[in-house]
């Protein structure tokens, strides 16, 4: 009796203190883990906690009891991983006094930038390629505030730009040569292994400019110091085919892809990409435009909406899948949300669209197969 009133108000107590404990913000959740101060003036808009969800119906597809985890940031604050960076970065040019901040960015860093640094208090500057920024990436850093910079020249050349500018005049840039976006963004791997209890055996991710994955690799590495982890996983790097400098080894001069969030030919992060690919014992691989776009709707099978790039990292895993041991698990990651590129979605989806119907409950009842 005794035994079961304890079970009840321990469950009680559980239950109210899960309902008051309000998600702080990754900044305050992994303090101890991120390079800030007592002074250092949190931005925040409580992103990440974001969540890990277990695909059946890829499941089904791989088999031989493969565990599939995908680990969807496109439910962040702006829609994509980059707010795990921008919160620290906007964090860090605030208590070093910055009054604006820079950055080069095919769609979504510039929506997180803008949000982050109107937050803040502080200016957004950004130069996008015109024409290969997603139609919900452009409108958030509109609505944000920013001061979009369109530019006749892909993201590389946007890049070197703002390199240039923020070498020349007092602006904080804040694309992932800014070492405080890897530190936030590291934060991904540490909510894996607090959920799973272990690192994943594979994390297979897209990689563009090659942050993140250095960041997750960097996040597993922490962990797995402070014994919070037995194993690491192999880092698995998707680029698209038609840009994808880091799978081939060569820079890729006038980079394309469906996937305009990795649509980058020359790597800021090259060097350090490579470097979790080899110490993680993974590789880099290609996919192709019509691999990314079957898993964008296997995805959607799951029930969940992520951008083209975000798929690379699925379409990938369905590539190497033979390389899978029975039994393992993988974390794919879900970068950036699907509304962020509907015109994507419009053109590349097997639903059925019955267009200018008439109002008539017969027809349609009919057409409903009633
Ligand atoms: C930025 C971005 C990537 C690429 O990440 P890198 O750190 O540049 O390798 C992939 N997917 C989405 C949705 C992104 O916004």
């Amino acid at each position: 009796m005794k035994n079961k009133t304890n079970i009840i108000s321990k469950i009680k107590s559980r239950l109210t203190n899960d309902s008051k404990k309000e998600w702080p913000g990754l900044i305050n959740a992994y303090k101890d883990f991120l390079p800030i101060n007592d002074s250092t003036p949190i931005v925040s808009l409580k992103e990440g906690n974001t969540p890990l969800i277990r695909a059946k119906s890829l499941e089904k597809h791989i088999g031989r009891g493969v565990k599939i985890y995908l680990k969807y940031d496109g439910l962040n604050p702006t829609g994509s991983f980059k707010d795990r960076g921008m919160t620290m970065a906007i964090s860090k040019a605030k208590e070093e006094g910055s009054k604006a901040v820079i950055c080069a960015s095919t769609g979504n860093t510039s929506a997180s930038a803008a949000a982050y640094a109107k937050r803040a208090g502080m200016k957004a500057f950004v130069l996008i390629p015109d024409g290969y920024v997603a139609q919900g990436k452009l409108a958030q850093a509109l609505v944000y505030g920013a001061e979009v910079l369109a530019i006749n020249g892909n993201f590389d050349k946007a890049l070197e730009m703002v390199q240039s500018i923020a070498e020349d005049y007092p602006i904080t840039l804040v694309n992932s040569v800014n070492p405080y976006r890897l530190q936030g963004q590291k934060t991904a791997a540490f909510e894996i292994i607090d959920e799973l209890g272990e690192a994943p055996e594979w994390l297979c991710i897209p990689v563009g400019n090659g942050g993140n994955i250095t960041a997750y690799w960097m996040g597993f590495n922490e962990y797995f110091n402070q014994k919070k982890t037995k194993k690491l996983p192999k880092m698995m790097g998707f680029q698209a085919l038609g840009s994808a400098p880091l799978v081939f080894n060569k820079l890729v001069k006038n980079p394309e892809t469906i996937a305009t969030a990795i649509r980058i030919g020359n790597p800021v992060n090259w060097k350090k990409a490579v470097e979790a690919k080899q110490n993680s014992l993974g590789s880099f691989e290609a996919v192709t435009e019509s691999e990314i776009i079957e898993a964008y709707k296997l995805i959607g099978e799951e029930g969940i909406f992520c951008e083209p790039a975000s798929a690379a990292s699925v379409a990938g895993l369905i590539k190497i899948q033979k390389n899978l041991s029975d039994n393992s698990k993988v974390v794919c990651v879900l970068t950036g949300n699907g509304l962020k590129d509907p015109d994507c979605a419009i053109n590349n989806n097997d639903a059925v669209f019955h267009t200018k119907l008439d109002p008539d409950l017969n027809k349609i009842s009919k057409l409903m197969g009633f």
